[in-house]
């Protein structure tokens, strides 16, 4: 029974509304799973800020809070990176889950020696991005309408590129096509993605997990950690649902409504928490094949 497969199928869901249905990144999620595993020290990078509201979006911090949460329970580190419109979203999905760790606000992306001075202040073993804004082929950021928003969002792909140089391993989780780590499938982003051949990210990551919604490929990743390290790693769907409110209630706004509504990519609450509970499901499958007892814990 390939646990892995089933969680990266439980996740393509809404990927067909993304123009992403035929994308085939089979192994990406285990090989993803599998480099955290000699990680003592990971770099998340998130949130996407919506140009009309000067906020970040709803997906991403959920999903950074979800795997930050995870990394923690195995003893390992975790530090958020994000800019100022998602701060204030991190701040409250931190305190709410309970999780004490290290949130950088990059502010003062113009300076050139910023992502040297990060990697050497961390020393991360590995760097995740969950639905953070790539540079496309122009070096320019764009919004999945093909809104240009450099200028306003700190960029985040010096960091990555530095990483690997270093020889560090980079996970990239994204949705749409314009975000850090896509450029492993810039080709069929610029081919299937509406304004794909403007917005498709450049980067590629070592390893993509690509989802329905980035918050869920974050949890499919946890869920994977979990049945790799055999411990549930993973919080239960009450907590993902008090999350969610918890940033809408501070300004955070859906992706592409542009609403600050109870929805995450145009998607509302019980259909993210059917995907949430498919997830579960599968990591619950696991932990009673092998003899543990499931516990819904938050
Ligand atoms: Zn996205
Ligand atoms: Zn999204």
């Amino acid at each position: 029974m390939d646990y892995f497969k089933k969680l990266e199928k439980v996740i393509t869901y809404n990927l067909d509304r993304r123009g992403m249905e035929g994308v085939n990144l089979i192994g990406e999620l285990e090989k993803a799973a599998t480099s955290l595993k000699k990680a003592d020290t990971v770099l998340i990078v998130t949130g996407f800020v919506i140009k009309d509201k000067l906020f970040g979006e709803t997906d991403g911090p959920i999903g950074t809070v979800s795997v930050a949460k995870a990394l923690k329970m195995l003893g390992k580190s975790a530090i958020i990176i994000t800019d100022i419109y998602s701060e204030k979203i991190l701040e409250t999905a931190l305190e709410l889950a309970g999780l004490e760790t290290t949130l950088e606000i990059v502010d003062k992306y113009d300076k050139t020696d910023f992502y040297e001075i990060i990697l050497d202040k961390y020393k991360p073993d590995c760097l995740i991005s969950i639905e953070r804004p790539g540079e496309a082929a122009d070096g320019l950021m764009y919004s999945m309408t093909g809104e240009c928003i450099s200028g306003l969002v700190p960029s985040m792909d010096g960091l990555f590129k530095e990483a690997k140089k270093r020889g560090l391993c980079t996970i990239g989780i994204g949705d749409g096509g314009n975000e850090i780590g896509m450029g492993k499938i810039r080709r069929y982003v610029v081919d299937n993605v509406p304004y794909g051949d403007i917005i498709a990210a450049s980067f590629a990551t070592d390893y993509l997990i690509l989802a329905g919604v980035s918050n869920w490929g974050a949890h499919a990743l946890v869920a994977a950690m979990s049945i790799l390290f055999n411990k549930d790693l993973l919080y239960s769907a009450e907590t993902g649902e008090k999350l969610l409110k918890a940033i809408v209630n501070v300004g955070a706004v859906n992706g592409m409504t542009k609403q600050n509504t109870l929805t995450v990519d145009g998607l509302g609450l019980d259909e993210n928490i059917k995907v949430f509970n498919g997830i579960r499901a599968v990591v619950e499958e696991y932990m009673v094949s092998r003899g543990h007892q499931t516990v819904t814990k938050g």
